[in-house]
Order: C-alpha cells, then sequence, then structure tokens
C-alpha cells in the first residue's frame, strides 16, 4: 500500500535507532525517560475513579469541561496572564498539533530554538511549514539577535520552551522581553511550551505571555501530576485561535479524556511542590556529580540536563554508555548537532548515583 507523502516527512530514525540500541540491555541504568519517576498522586486517581463511576464517561464539550477551562483562565489570571480563551487537548501534543494546523500554512516558517523537543520538528514538517534553527550553544539561552536575523517573510512564528526540553535551561525575564521586542516588531505570534513550569529551581515561573497579547501558552498535566497516559494538555490563546483549534480538535481528536480532565481539575487543588522540592536535590546530585568531568550548564527547570559528549560526538558517547550499561539519549534526538547528550534525572537517588559513577568513568 503506498503511504503519502507526508508520511516521509517523519523521521523517527533517531529516536528508534536508541531503541534498537537499548534493546539488548538487561537493567539498565535508565536515565532516558521522559515523563517524572513518581506516580500520579492517589488523591487524584481516586477522583477519575469516581468520575468513571459517576459516569462521565460520554463525549465532553470539544473545547473541554467548563469547570476546568474556568479554573485555569482563572490561575493564569493571577500569574498576570490575561488569556482570552483557553481549549482542554489530548496532551500538549495533542496543542502543539492542532495548534501548528490552525496558524501554519504550507511553506510558512516557524523559528525554533536549538536543541529542541522533537515533536517540533517533526509535526512542522509533517504539516508542510518549515522549521527554522536558531543554535543556542553553548550556554542554551536565546539570543534575541539571533532570533531576529533568522526572519524571512516567510517568518510566522517563534516557538519557545522553558524550562526547556532537553536541556533544562530557563529563558531570563531580559531575553524574553528581547524575544518580545523582535516579535512585536515583525508581527510574529508566540507559541510558548510551559509544560515543565511546575520543576522550576531557581526561579518563579515567567511568561512571555504576561506582556505580549500574540501569544500561545501550550502546557499540561502530564508532567505537574504524571499524567502521561491520561492525556490531558491546554493551550491558552486568542479567542480566534482556541475556535480555529476547536474546530479541528471537533473531527480529530473529539474532547480530552472525560474523565481525565475531571481528575486535571483536581490536580489544580493539589500542592505538587514537595515533587518540585524533591527533583531540584535530584539536580543538585547530578550536576553536583558531572560537573568537574562535562561540560554542561546547570539547569534551571525540567529534570533535564544536556552535557557535551567528552569526544563531541553524542552518538559514539551514547554507543559507549550502552556498552556499560547505562541508556541516555544522543543530543542528535533533538538537534541538528550531535555533540551533547541528554540525561533525565526523574529517576531514583540510587539511579542517578550508578549513573554519575559510568559517566565519571567515561569521561576518561
Ligand atoms: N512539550 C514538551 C517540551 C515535552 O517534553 C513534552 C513531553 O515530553 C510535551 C510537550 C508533550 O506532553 P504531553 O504528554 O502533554 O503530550
Amino acid at each position: 500500500m503506498e503511504l503519502a507523502e507526508r508520511t516521509k516527512r517523519i523521521d523517527s530514525s533517531g529516536i528508534r535507532k536508541v531503541f534498537a540500541l537499548a534493546a539488548n540491555m538487561t537493567d539498565p541504568v535508565n536515565l532516558s525517560i521522559g515523563q517524572p519517576h513518581f506516580d500520579v498522586p492517589e488523591s487524584i486517581k481516586e477522583v477519575a475513579i469516581q468520575a468513571i463511576r459517576d459516569g462521565r464517561n460520554s463525549y465532553t464539550l470539544t473545547a473541554g469541561i467548563p469547570e476546568l477551562r474556568e479554573r485555569l483562565l482563572e490561575r493564569y489570571r493571577q500569574r498576570r496572564i490575561e488569556a482570552e480563551d483557553v481549549i482542554i487537548t489530548s496532551g500538549a501534543s495533542g496543542g502543539i498539533l492542532l495548534c501548528f494546523l490552525a496558524l501554519l500554512n504550507e511553506g510558512d516558517e516557524i523559528i525554533i530554538p536549538d536543541p529542541y523537543f522533537v515533536m517540533y520538528k517533526h509535526l512542522a514538517n509533517f504539516i508542510g511549514a518549515k522549521p527554522v534553527y536558531v543554535d543556542t550553544y553553548p550556554d542554551f539561552q536565546l539570543d534575541p539577535v539571533k532570533i531576529e536575523a533568522a526572519i524571512t517573510p516567510r517568518t510566522k512564528m517563534i516557538l519557545l520552551n522553558s524550562p526547556n526540553n532537553p536541556t533544562g535551561v530557563v529563558y531570563t525575564e531580559a531575553v524574553l522581553r528581547g524575544v518580545m521586542e523582535v516579535a512585536a516588531k515583525h508581527g510574529l505570534t508566540i507559541l510558548t511550551d510551559e509544560i515543565y513550569d511546575c520543576f522550576l529551581y531557581d526561579s518563579k515561573p515567567i511568561s512571555i505571555a504576561e506582556w505580549y497579547p500574540n501569544t500561545i501558552v501550550l502546557s499540561g498535566f502530564s508532567k505537574s501530576a504524571a499524567m502521561t497516559g491520561w492525556r490531558v494538555g491546554y493551550a491558552l490563546a486568542p479567542k480566534a485561535v482556541v475556535a480555529a483549534m476547536a474546530n479541528i480538535q471537533m473531527y480529530s481528536f473529539v474532547c480530552a479524556p472525560s474523565f481525565a480532565q475531571w481528575a486535571a481539575l483536581a490536580v489544580l487543588d493539589e500542592d505538587t511542590s514537595a515533587n518540585e522540592d524533591d527533583y531540584r536535590r535530584k539536580r543538585d546530585l547530578i550536576y553536583g556529580g558531572i560537573k568537574d568531568r562535562y561540560e554542561v550548564t546547570k539547569p534551571g527547570g525540567a529534570f533535564y540536563i544536556f552535557p557535551k559528549a567528552p569526544s563531541d560526538d553524542g552518538d559514539s558517547f551514547v554507543q559507549e554508555a550502552i556498552g556499560n550499561n547505562l541508556l541516555v539519549v544522543p543530543g542528535s534526538v533533538f538537534s541538528e548537532r550531535k555533540t551533547h547528550f541528554r540525561i533525565s534525572f526523574a529517576a531514583e537517588d540510587r539511579e542517578i548515583g550508578r549513573g554519575i559513577e559510568i559517566l565519571n568513568r567515561l569521561a576518561g
């Protein structure tokens, strides 16, 4: 059967290679996982189960249950983010796809800081938009001058992701204000993926949406409540954008899972700061454990750290790490460069400790 042309624009060979290499490992030290190592809080599980028992099992409104939408708008208002509207999506991933479909025409350019969360590149290519990468090595902060230099008449959108996957870097207020000025000058839309702002170790949450109305804020509950399999995310955006995204959702995902939306509402009443404190400690553990042997930027958020491989070749370094029973992800999966590799510290301390030991041995 002949597949559609667009399927060829999604290249999953990088990730597949890692999976293939990892397949032969028995009980590896696994620092490759892109989700929290803790489980959904018991109280939240109970809410989900109760929602199912109460018969909250049918389609919800396309844009999500009003209770959750209102709470989210209110919560962001308290952070001085006055979004016009919000749509509940099938994970933040569903939100990215809907947002791209709603805003990007074929040939439109989207500026993506490199390194980047893999999905951006492949979804942009998939829908026929053109990713334009802005290199952020070596400290992974954005440079508004470099962003402006990447703008062409086809540029439509700038994508931000802070705290960042895979670097853990958090953009500073000065940088965000600089990017905002560039975006305003050129009339560009900002899509800001803030799904990791529940893991911020040295600063308070800050968003370009506080100052720039032409922004879509994307987030969700996969990381904050470890609900990765329940598929609840959301996008705050101007009314017309939410309406367009809802139209596409109506004929595709239909809605986010019903019971999980009720559980997400309860997450907003939970205090998740203990997880943040725990991951701050893990951040200190891994950073302190490798910083003397690796060129590495201290992450300010998320649960990733992105060191440079000793040989400048992240691909062969990861092969070597796998040969030493450590599973990490080559930077080439997240970047047009292959010099680095990603460590996830969403793991037990013991696992992180074993990983540090192997890494220091491999540093030579
Ligand atoms: N955005 C970033 C930066 C991510 O790292 C991830 C998941 O790893 C997502 C979005 C997708 O999250 P969700 O599970 O809500 O689709």
